[in-house]
């Protein structure tokens, strides 16, 4: 699960992790009135950002014309002006697709006087299974340009999770990106709050990016100026306060049906949907899938414990999406009993008219009951013993379906 800018703030400030004073706003009054407040407490200029789930923000361009989803205002009524486009409009930023991202809220923040730009990031480290701070002089670009450009620009400091970032290395993250004297001190304190609150929160990745060095009145400062937040989301049940930022206006509706079900379902851009249990089964067959020159349209794991209303919702799903011109069921009954899958499926025809070829390949526990069920009924459906067989059959029946 993913949060917004303005949440994933809000949980660093609770770790004492300087961010800038705002407020996320869904109307262009509000953010005028929060905005003339700042303006009153002597702040010079104001930043509108377009709160989406999707960066590239500063560089990317609304459907109505307007450029940029950060803009700096310099007085309550252009916050006013701003704000009417910006609400409503739909952003189109290198990360959205072209379909671009409704905007429903904007941060209103005291704008920074930046002087320089870092990036910085808490993640785990898959080379050695724990966690990772990276930081690099780079700030403002995406990692994936910094890592194929400048990758000599990239330092990692792996951490041990049992004690946590030790200080030390907070230390020597901060000397690395330059810092001396009262700043190399207020730096490393950030990088460990920032740590403690990707630990606290059971994030999978806190990006800052940019973490910057800014002019206050009180002299030079580090601050978060933008912020985003992943979350694992088997670890959610121990965080009600942070399942309740999520935004369902942000994922895809065929995702959050799936939710509902448990059911692990992400929709993929081929047109091959793909119905199995267990999610390393369910990658080999899109593997296999590809393999034979198709496309899948999802990944769908129906886990182990599905009933019968489960796999129904599963089925209804898959082709909920418009793109699926085929389905292929492949079960390894274990715990999951293939008869299960066979009435879900049954049921699901009951309801909706499955136009596309299906193959069903059913194996282990109750595979001949199952495989006798569809074969009774009048579903038309090919059924397959082996992944290979099954793959191969609806990547050629796909290919050879009209539309
Ligand atoms: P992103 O484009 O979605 O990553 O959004 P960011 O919040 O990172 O903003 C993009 C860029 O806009 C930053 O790298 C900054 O250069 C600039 N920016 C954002 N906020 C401020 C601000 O308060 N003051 C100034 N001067 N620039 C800002
Ligand atoms: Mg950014």
């Amino acid at each position: 699960m993913n949060i917004h800018e303005y949440q994933a703030k809000l949980l660093l400030g609770r770790h004492g992790v300087p961010a800038p004073t705002g407020v996320a706003c869904d109307t262009p009054l509000k953010a005028k009135d929060f905005a003339q407040e700042l303006f009153e407490q002597g702040q010079r200029r104001v930043v509108l950002k377009a709160q989406i789930h999707a960066g590239g923000r500063g560089k990317g361009t609304f459907k109505n014309g307007l450029k940029g989803g950060v803009q700096i205002c310099g007085d309550a009524e252009e916050v006013y002006e701003r704000a009417k486009k910006m609400l409503g409009g739909t952003l189109v930023t290198n990360q959205t697709g072209p379909e671009g991202r409704v905007v429903s809220h904007l941060l209103v923040e005291a704008a920074s006087d930046i002087k320089k730009e870092f990036y910085l990031a808490v993640l785990l480290d898959r080379a050695t299974s724990r966690p990772m701070v990276m930081v690099s002089t780079e700030g403002g670009m995406e990692i994936e340009t910094i890592a194929r450009e400048k990758p000599e620009k990239i330092l990692k400091e792996i951490v041990d999770p049992a004690v946590g970032l030790m200080p030390y290395q907070a230390r020597k993250l901060a000397v690395a990106l330059g810092f001396t004297g009262d700043m190399l001190h207020s730096a490393s304190k950030l990088f460990l709050g920032v740590y403690q609150t990707w630990w606290e929160n059971d994030a999978s990745l806190l990006e800052i990016n940019p973490l910057c060095v800014v002019e206050q009145p009180g002299g030079k400062a580090s601050l978060v100026v933008d912020a985003k937040m992943s979350f694992d989301d088997n670890a959610l049940y121990r965080h009600p306060d942070i399942l309740a930022m999520r935004d369902l206006a942000e994922e895809s509706p065929l995702e959050i049906e799936a939710s509902k079900y448990t059911l692990n379902y992400i929709k993929l851009d081929g047109n091959i949907a793909c119905m199995v249990n267990g999610a390393g089964l369910a990658m080999a067959t899109m593997d296999i899938i590809q393999h034979f020159g198709g496309r899948p349209a999802n990944f769908l794991d129906v886990g182990g414990g599905a009933k019968k209303e489960h796999v129904t919702a599963a089925f209804k799903i898959i082709l909920g999406d418009p793109n699926v011109r085929g389905i292929l069921v492949n079960i390894f009954g274990g715990i999951m009993q293939c008869d299960i899958i066979a009435q879900g499926i049954l049921a699901a025809a009951r309801e909706i008219d499955i136009n596309v070829p299906l193959v069903v390949r059913l194996a282990g526990a109750n595979a001949d009951i199952g495989n006798k069920m569809i074969a009774e009924s009048d579903l038309k459906v090919a059924s397959a013993s082996s992944l290979t067989e099954a793959a191969s059959k609806i990547v050629q029946a796909v290919a050879q379906s009209p539309k």
